[in-house]
């Protein structure tokens, strides 16, 4: 037993090697931005920012870049994926096919400087989540809801049963289908009870929800239910986004990036389920209509609009998109598009004591960027160093030296 011990003390110390990040540009997340200082990282976490760098440490010469905490996508279907015939997976396809183009989608979304998502949902998510907290495969956090709950799932006795039963299988949260889609028009599926009674038993488990919903009712009756997220929510009124103002619930649009996905893959999706006709028609007057209802939305200063992109099949790796719309067509103020894709997304995880800024104790949860997203919308789309946890996954600029 003594010798077991001292082995990992040993190993402790080995992986206390101090690393150094010298930035020239550093955006906190939270909204500060810091010029020509360092951040030292020990074992996985942000020691400190500033001072002077310690003895033996490993440095990345950051300068020439934009520093920022990980980015954070809220509602990314990371197992979503085009098969080997480059349609839209099915059953049909083998699992092994199936796992090499998920993990293909992981390693993408970690090299766009995306280092946490979550997924709503698949059960499949869980096996993906628990092999990249391994620490070997590259890939972002995952939090997982595995599979989502509907207005068909039950009554309301049903509905708290399940989420006691999503937890006891590993889930992370719970996702609530609450209207329709936005390929059928979006109207409320769920009753206030079923809500109530699936956002009421999550909470008193300590599980946050988050609620498909694009009618202004479905969003008004999640908010009562007390559920954590608004989703989509492409017809929600002003009226409803006062409702979740004074509520705290969160707003997550998503403007940017699985509309136009769909529309510029839709040979690879088409003729599966409603990705009919009637379904594009819908998806391609949505694409205005979800900006429009973005720009009233951030009009809403006390909203919580929060980062999520909804990518599915062909979308991963591009979740910087979203980013690049709210700001450019948007009009959103870069510094909020910013706290909101970093340290408010993480707060809307219950995970803003561990990711989405760059202070002490926080994870090392880094990327940087060729040019500065709040002066060129673009460079959102250029991370160039990605670490997560303190190890480098992506070091595309200047290579480490002692
Ligand atoms: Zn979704």
């Amino acid at each position: 037993m003594k010798s077991f011990l001292f082995l990992i003390t040993a190993v402790a110390i080995a992986a206390a090697q101090p690393i150094v990040l010298k930035t020239s540009t550093l955006l906190d997340g939270k909204g500060k931005t810091l010029t020509n200082t360092i951040v030292v990282v020990e074992n996985g976490k942000i020691a400190r920012v500033g001072g002077s760098a310690p003895a033996g440490a490993v440095v990345y010469d950051l300068t020439p870049f934009t520093v920022s905490p990980g980015w954070i996508d809220t509602h990314s279907h990371i197992g979503y994926h085009f098969d080997n015939n480059n349609r839209y997976a099915g059953r049909e396809e083998p699992p092994a096919q199936a796992s090499w183009h998920i993990a293909e989608n992981a390693v993408v979304t970690l090299n766009a400087g995306f280092t946490t998502i979550q997924s709503p949902g698949q059960m499949l998510d869980k096996d993906l989540r628990d092999a990249i907290a391994r620490g070997v495969m590259p890939g972002p956090r995952i939090l997982t809801s595995l599979n989502p709950l509907t207005e068909n799932s039950g009554d309301p006795a049903k509905l708290r049963e399940l989420v006691r039963e999503r937890k006891q299988q590993g889930a992370d949260l719970i996702k609530i289908f609450a209207s329709k889609s936005i390929r059928e028009g979006g109207a409320i599926t769920m009753t206030q009870a079923q809500l109530d009674a699936a956002c009421g038993e999550a909470k008193s488990l300590g599980l946050r929800t988050i609620v498909h919903a694009h009618s202004a009712e479905s969003a008004k009756a999640a908010t009562l239910a007390g559920c954590t997220a608004i989703e989509h929510g492409a017809f929600v009124s002003d009226e409803v986004f006062d409702l979740m103002a004074k509520h705290g619930t969160y707003y997550d649009a998503n403007i940017g990036l699985v509309l136009q996905n769909y529309l510029e893959n839709k040979p690879k999706y088409f003729g599966i389920g409603n990705y009919n006709e009637e379904g594009f028609a819908y998806m391609e007057k949505g694409v205005a209509i979800v900006l429009e209802t973005f720009k009233r939305a951030i009009k809403h200063k006390d909203l919580k609009i929060i980062y999520g992109t909804d990518a599915t099949a062909g979308a991963h790796g591009q979740n910087y998109r979203e980013y690049i719309v709210r700001v450019r067509d948007g009009h959103q103020d870069p510094m909020q598009a910013l706290i909101s894709v970093t340290s408010l997304s993480a707060e809307s995880l219950n995970l803003g004591d561990k990711i989405g800024s760059i202070a002490p104790g926080m994870e090392a949860d880094i990327v940087a960027f060729d040019g500065n997203p709040l002066k060129d919308v673009n460079a959102a789309g250029k991370a160039v160093f990605v670490m997560k946890g303190g190890k480098v996954y992506e070091n595309l600029g200047h290579g480490a030296h002692r």
